[in-house]
């Protein structure tokens, strides 16, 4: 099973292409910018708790058989979450000081 590589942002809804370097993952690949990860999320996410990390990037270019952006395209189904802002929030400020490794 591959990543998924996740169109958007759950938080803000921003596009977020295969290529895109500002897109982090959780261990469960829910997917947000980096801005929001930093500015809303404080690298708590609000799915699971986890920490996030930059999500690697797919070669466009197919270097071995099968194994390229077109042979394993992204997902097209948007994703968004079923939380408020206000239980976003509640969730990191309980989280956010915890290092991720000791969540
Ligand atoms: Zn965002
Ligand atoms: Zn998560």
């Amino acid at each position: 099973m591959a990543l998924a590589l996740r169109p958007n942002c759950e938080y803000c809804d921003c596009d977020l292409p295969p290529e895109d370097s500002r897109a982090r993952i959780c261990s469960y690949e829910c997917t947000f910018c980096a801005d929001c990860v930093e500015r809303h999320l404080r690298n708590v996410c609000p799915n699971c708790g986890g920490g996030f990390t930059p999500r690697p990037i797919r070669p466009r270019t197919e270097w071995r058989p099968g194994l390229s952006v077109a042979k394993r395209p992204p997902s097209d189904q948007r994703i968004h979450l079923s939380y408020s802002e206000a239980e976003i929030a509640a969730l990191s400020e309980r989280i956010a000081a915890i290092a991720p490794e000791r969540r």
